[in-house]
This record gives C-alpha cells, sequence and structure tokens, in this order.
C-alpha cells in the first residue's frame, strides 16, 4: 500500500466534480488576468498554483490504497488550459511532481513530500525529457552519478525545466557511472551546488518558471532518491506522465473552438467557406475526451495494447491542439492577429503542446518501433 495514500489532507476527499469546478472558477476569477503577463514572461503564477492546490487540484490522483485515477485532475488541468495554456503546462508539471512522490517506495521521501506536492504548499516539476528520449534511442543521459556513502554525487546539466524557482523541486534521472543503471530522485532547487539559469525568450511558456539547471557534484542523500533503479518505476508511471499531458490539448481545443464561435456572428457568412468549422473540433474534442477519461481510469495497465493506446492518443492530442489553434485563427482573421487577441496565443501554445516530450516526432517513432 502507498505511504501517501494514508497521509492524504481532507481537502482532496472532495467528490471530483467539485474539484474540476473550482478550479475553473478560480482560473475565470484569479488566473485570466494573469494570463498575458505568463505569456509574456513577466509573472510566473505561483499565488494562483497554490490557491490550485488548496482546492485539491495537485492530490486527486494521488493513488488510494492501490489503483489511481487520473480523471479528476485531467478535467482540471483542462479547466486551466481553457483560459492559459502556460499554466496548464506548470499544472501538468506539478501533478507529474505528485504523482512521482506518490508513487515511490522511499517511505521517507513520500512522508516528507507526499502532502507538501499534493496541497501545492511546494511547488516543482520535471526534468524527464532527456530520459524519456534516452529510454527510446533518441538521446544520451545528460545527468551522471557516483555512489558515494549515503546517497550519490551527481553531475551535468539539462537544458529545459519549468516550473521552477529558488525553493522548488522536480524529479529527474541519472546515469550510475559504474553500472550504467539509471536511478530516479528529486533535485532540491536551493542546493548551493545546483544553479538555475534563465532559458533564451521562448516564443510562448515564458511565464512559466523554466530554467536551464546545472549539477556540480549535487550530494543526494538516499532520502531523496525516488526509485533505484529507475527502470521499472518509469515502467508504472509513464502512462500517467502521458496522460496527464492530455489536460493542456483538451483546455487549448476547447478555448480555441469558444474563439471561433465568437467571430461566428460578425464572420459567419464568410467563414463558412473553411473546411474546419467549430463543430468538428468540439466532436473531435469530445472523442479525444472520452478515450482519455477511458484510460485515464487504469493509469497502471501493464498491457502493451494499453500502452500503445496511450502514445496514440498523445499523438492525436498534439495534432488536434495544432489544428485548431490553426483553424481558430483562420476563422478570427485580422481580429486574432492583433497581439492583444488570444487566438495567436493559443497558437504558440498549442505549438508547445505538440512538442513537449514526447513530442509528435518522438510518438511517431514509439509508434513505428512496436
Ligand atoms: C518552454 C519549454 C519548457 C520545457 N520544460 C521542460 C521541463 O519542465 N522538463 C523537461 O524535462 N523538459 C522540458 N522541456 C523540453 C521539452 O520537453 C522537449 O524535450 C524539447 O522541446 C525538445 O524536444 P524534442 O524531442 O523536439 O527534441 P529536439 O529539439 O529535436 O532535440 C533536443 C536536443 O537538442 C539539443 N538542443 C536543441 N536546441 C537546443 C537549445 N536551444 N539549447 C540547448 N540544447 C538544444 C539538446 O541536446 C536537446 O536535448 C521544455 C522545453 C521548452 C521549449
Amino acid at each position: 500500500m502507498n505511504s501517501l495514500a494514508l497521509s492524504r489532507v481532507d481537502v482532496l476527499d472532495q467528490p471530483a466534480p467539485s474539484i474540476a469546478g473550482e478550479v475553473a472558477r478560480i482560473a475565470r476569477e484569479q488566473l485570466a488576468p494573469l494570463a498575458a503577463g505568463i505569456d509574456d514572461g513577466s509573472v510566473y503564477p505561483a499565488d494562483v498554483l497554490r490557491k490550485f492546490g488548496e482546492v485539491g487540484a495537485w492530490g486527486s490522483h494521488v493513488p488510494h490504497e492501490g489503483p489511481a485515477d487520473l480523471r479528476c485532475a485531467i478535467q482540471a488541468m483542462a479547466a486551466i488550459g481553457e483560459v492559459c495554456g502556460a499554466t496548464a503546462f506548470m499544472a501538468w508539471c506539478q501533478n507529474t511532481l505528485v504523482w512521482y512522490a506518490a508513487n515511490s517506495t522511499n517511505i521517507k521521501l513520500a512522508k516528507r513530500f507526499g502532502d507538501a506536492f499534493s496541497t501545492g504548499r511546494v511547488l516543482g516539476g520535471t526534468g524527464l525529457s532527456n530520459p524519456m528520449k534516452s529510454f527510446f534511442g533518441i538521446e544520451k543521459l545528460k545527468l551522471k552519478g557516483r555512489k558515494v556513502e549515503g546517497g550519490y554525487v551527481v553531475r551535468g546539466a539539462l537544458p529545459w525545466v519549468s516550473n521552477l524557482g529558488p525553493d522548488h523541486y522536480f524529479g529527474t534521472i541519472f546515469e550510475r557511472e559504474d553500472t550504467e543503471e539509471t536511478v530516479m530522485f528529486l533535485a532540491d532547487c536551493a542546493d548551493p551546488a545546483i544553479t538555475l539559469t534563465p532559458c533564451k525568450p521562448f516564443m510562448a511558456m515564458d511565464g512559466t518558471g523554466t530554467y536551464g539547471v546545472q549539477f556540480r557534484d549535487v550530494f543526494v542523500p538516499d532520502e531523496l532518491i525516488l526509485a533505484d533503479p529507475a527502470g521499472p518505476f518509469v515502467k508504472k508511471i509513464r502512462a500517467g506522465f502521458i496522460l496527464l499531458q492530455a489536460g493542456m490539448a483538451l483546455g487549448v481545443i476547447k478555448d480555441c473552438i469558444k474563439i471561433m464561435d465568437e467571430v461566428d456572428g460578425p464572420l459567419g457568412h464568410i467563414n463558412r467557406y473553411l473546411p474546419q468549422q467549430s463543430v468538428h473540433f468540439g466532436d473531435l474534442a469530445a472523442e479525444l475526451e472520452a478515450e482519455t477519461m477511458a484510460l485515464a481510469r487504469d493509469p497502471y495497465n501493464e498491457e502493451e495494447t494499453y500502452w500503445r493506446k496511450v502514445i496514440a492518443l498523445r499523438l492525436r492530442a498534439g495534432e488536434a491542439s495544432v489544428a485548431a489553434a490553426h483553424a481558430a485563427m483562420l476563422h478570427c482573421g485580422a481580429r486574432g492577429y492583433l497581439k492583444s487577441h488570444r487566438a495567436q496565443r493559443r497558437l504558440r501554445e498549442a505549438y508547445f503542446v505538440a512538442i513537449v516530450t514526447p513530442a509528435t516526432k518522438q510518438l511517431r517513432k514509439m509508434l513505428a518501433d512496436f
């Protein structure tokens, strides 16, 4: 039984719909006014992320005496994504961090961080892009670790890790120098041997607390080890890691549908000549959502056919996000081309859904390798 399940706070026991509803309300009232600032990189919304945590947004997917259910977490992320794609990505970062701690068999780690992460008291993310690419033969692991008394010493650098700050944590993986086994651990950004370097400006996602992270012989004590070896753990958490990303996609697609509907009054007479209409994306979103919800009930399913469905869904979600945002741009015309209109923000956010690991090209490779 997972130790974290025993220590969940009462607020996380609310019925699922009320969590997503509360998250949607906070997103409308408190996140919407910040969305432009998050997009241009002048705001990192730590307070709102904590508020989402207070109403249970980061805790609903914690396994309860065995099985886990990701549906509420995904619905809540979609509600955030309808307002701000960058914050939906930070929501995924936080939810993924919670997912790692909740699945770790390191009791000390789960006790120390379980509630702190799942209530949003402590924020953070995940540095698994490089390991996820390395496990599928795309690149080599960038972090190396050496065994010492009471833990490991880790060195190397990751080019991008999001939802970080000076008091944040993230889960990542190094390769042991001696055995070439992999080990998954929590990195503590407050460690003086860890340096966070701001990235060059991105075309979107600048307010996501994304940094290049350097490890200069960082001592990682046993208390911060998520899984040693990492292999079986990654197999356990990988479907959840990917399925949770559907929340970002659904949020972006739903708002693109809204954008198309909003311009239907003034422009419907000419927009009807466009090949893709909001009703098409409504059907597509409903289909993706139904498939996501079905898979999200069973994230520990070990069958190959299940894993293949998860990858195929993730691929469709990225492609549908870009297609919906592209259609929203064409429906809006010059209005959507204004910097002040959210259609162009949606387009930039949608591309992120398609390029964040596992990126479209990696997903296509994974399907090709089956
Ligand atoms: C805004 C943003 C936030 C991100 N947040 C996270 C996160 O929280 N956690 C995480 O693990 N990953 C994060 N990533 C990485 C992301 O998930 C993908 O891995 C990345 O977008 C590239 O994936 P790809 O498969 O297209 O690889 P490719 O772009 O095809 O290749 C990636 C490799 O190319 C090299 N490379 C290419 N461009 C650069 C560059 N400008 N600087 C340095 N190296 C470069 C690096 O070796 C890198 O590993 C983030 C990326 C972005 C743009």
